[in-house]
């Protein structure tokens, strides 16, 4: 059986074009990323997959994985189903780079995705060195793939229910944590995940 998303990665990295070996600095433009109906567009997606040198459907998939979402690439668009604010899709930008782009040795760019035997690669044109990717790394930023029961996180309340519960949005998420203020940012364990209704326990 072929997995797909091995599939992914191989496309991923046989598309992989040569780096110029540039010694700047490396700077990502901030998405540019608004609302649209039930959608969320983030409008200069391909711009960004071609400054961090990477596949755009290797990108895309991260990147939904990471907000637990479906979504497609429109031209140079990417369009994903639910709302997420820049900052969501900024931190899974930013997640990806960390995962898929820098090098954990020198702290540069300039990397190739390797498949290595049964094992992805980030090698470094760099410094010449090498580590294996990650599947996944515990996350500061909440993003939705986080949001299963019994995860911890620290939340923003931004508002009061109106039973008076504090309410955090993440993404399409609503989070309701009892006993907190809007202004606040609190440790919640997550208890149950209804649709994109969050209920938490304050820890
Ligand atoms: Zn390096």
């Amino acid at each position: 059986m072929v997995d797909p998303y091995e599939e992914l990665l191989k496309q991923a990295y046989s598309n992989i074009t040569e780096i110029s070996g540039d010694e700047g600095r490396f700077t990502v433009p901030e998405p540019k990323v608004y609302i649209e109906g039930k959608t969320t567009v983030f409008e200069n997606f391909t711009e960004i997959a071609t400054k961090v040198r990477r596949d755009q459907d290797h990108l895309m998939k991260f990147l939904v994985g990471e907000l637990g979402t479906a979504g497609k690439i429109d031209g140079n668009r990417a369009i994903f189903n639910g709302k997420f604010e820049r900052t969501i899709i900024e931190s899974a930008i930013r997640n990806y780079i960390d995962d898929y782009v820098i090098c954990s040795e020198c702290g540069k760019p300039d990397t190739r995705l390797i498949k290595d035997g049964r094992v992805l690669t980030l090698r470094c044109d760099a410094c010449g060195g090498h580590r294996p990717v990650k599947k996944r790394r515990a996350r500061t930023e909440p993003v939705g793939s986080r949001l299963e029961e019994g995860a911890i996180l620290d939340v923003d309340i931004e508002s009061l229910s109106r039973r008076g519960d504090g309410v955090a949005r993440i993404g399409k998420y609503t989070m309701y944590v009892a006993g907190t203020k809007p202004g606040q940012t609190v440790k919640v364990k997550i208890t149950r995940v209804a649709g994109s209704i969050v209920f938490t326990q304050k820890v």
